[in-house]
């Protein structure tokens, strides 16, 4: 950690060069801030100038298991915001909530998280800092970091930290690169496989609050569906060839009723739309149920959701899944009964709708 007290004044390694704390060092003792207990500290070469517990019991949260990517990411950030004017505070303790941030930004609770962390915990801990009044923000550490358009796997963390302005984008930090990395139009493709364009921001070109993509060109999102159309057509075919189920499997079964076979539903069966992977099972199989309880019943979904969901066997909707299944079902009306381009209808219903709300 890079803060400790001396005599009851919070002195932090990162704001004073490496001589003054030579001297300091010398002449005082450090405590930890959260459990009082005595802390060195230690001047090294490879790692920045930081404080450690001579026993390995702090009662505080902070943990000494820190890994070097934590703590230059976090140095490199409270470097950042520092350069923009900002009131900052590095490692904080809040008393009345007993949790540490990584750093506070005047009202922003700002989590540079590099380890994995249980969803639980995330909204524990997102929820103290709301109650209290902070704004969480996490910014997971940059696990891709190459430049342009590819398909690369989100963990829960990641997901977590989509922002869904139009099409979701993640913001992440790497401190070896010593830059912003942005996940951005993330289209989801499976439970953990993501295509996106993937951008590198410099500190220097940085602002706070931080930079939102401006949103997807028709022309990228028109190549973004190609390539989710290939990925659903691939899985289709696996599905058929490597279905375990047999004739038990459901939606084959479904697919076979109306279709003939799973390979000749609708090209609109199993496309993306926002929170897709939101429902209890793929979106292939939900979408295959709308279209076909659509067209034997033709109710509208507004006023026959729990309708759909018996049909379904879906359990009721939460809020997330019912804007998906409402997004899906104005793409499928717009196809089906006036004629427009799957696609064309995709960007007005998921991009230009977002656009204008
Ligand atoms: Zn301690």
């Amino acid at each position: 950690m890079f803060v400790a007290k001396m005599d009851q004044t919070r002195i932090c390694t990162l704001d004073l060069p490496t001589e003054a704390l030579r001297t300091l060092r010398q002449q005082h003792e450090f405590v930890c801030p959260c459990c009082h207990e005595r802390v060195t500290l230690k001047i090294g070469r490879k790692k920045r100038p930081h404080f450690a517990h001579r026993s390995k019991t702090c009662t505080g949260t902070f943990s000494e298991g820190e890994t070097v990517a934590h703590a230059e990411g976090k140095a490199q950030l409270y470097a950042f915001f520092q350069q923009k004017g900002l009131h900052v505070q590095l490692e904080p303790y809040l008393e009345p909530l007993q949790q540490r941030p990584d750093l506070l930004v005047e009202q922003y609770a700002v989590e540079f998280q590099c380890s994995a962390i249980s969803s639980e915990h995330l909204y524990r801990r997102t929820a103290g800092y709301k109650q209290a009044g902070y704004v969480p923000i996490w910014i997971p550490y940059a696990r891709h970091k190459r430049a342009g358009w590819q398909l690369v796997s989100l963990n829960q963390l990641e997901q977590q930290c989509l922002q869904y302005d139009c099409l979701p984008y993640c913001m992440a930090f790497s401190p070896e690169e010593g830059a912003f990395i942005y996940y951005n139009y993330c289209m989801q493709m499976s439970a953990t496989m993501f295509y996106t364009y993937i951008e590198r921001v410099n500190p220097t070109v940085q602002h706070f609050p931080f930079y939102v993509p401006k949103a997807i060109s028709y022309e990228a999102f028109l190549q973004l569906c190609d390539v989710q159309q290939r990925m659903r057509q691939r899985s289709l075919l696996q599905r058929l060839r490597f279905s375990k189920d047999g004739v038990q499997d459901t939606i084959l079964r479904v697919a076979y009723t109306y279709y003939g076979s799973i390979v000749n539903v609708p090209h609109y069966v199993g496309i993306y739309v926002p929170h897709a992977f939101s429902l209890p099972m793929a979106p292939i199989d939900w979408q295959l149920y709308y279209v076909v309880w659509q067209q034997q019943y033709q109710y509208c979904l507004i006023e026959q959701e729990h309708h759909f969901c018996t049909f379904s066997s879906l359990p009721p909707l939460t809020d997330q899944q019912r804007e998906a299944v409402r997004c899906y079902a104005a793409i499928v009306e717009a196809v089906t009964r006036k004629n427009v381009p799957l696609f064309s209808a995709m960007y007005d219903k998921i991009v230009a709708h977002h656009a204008q709300n």
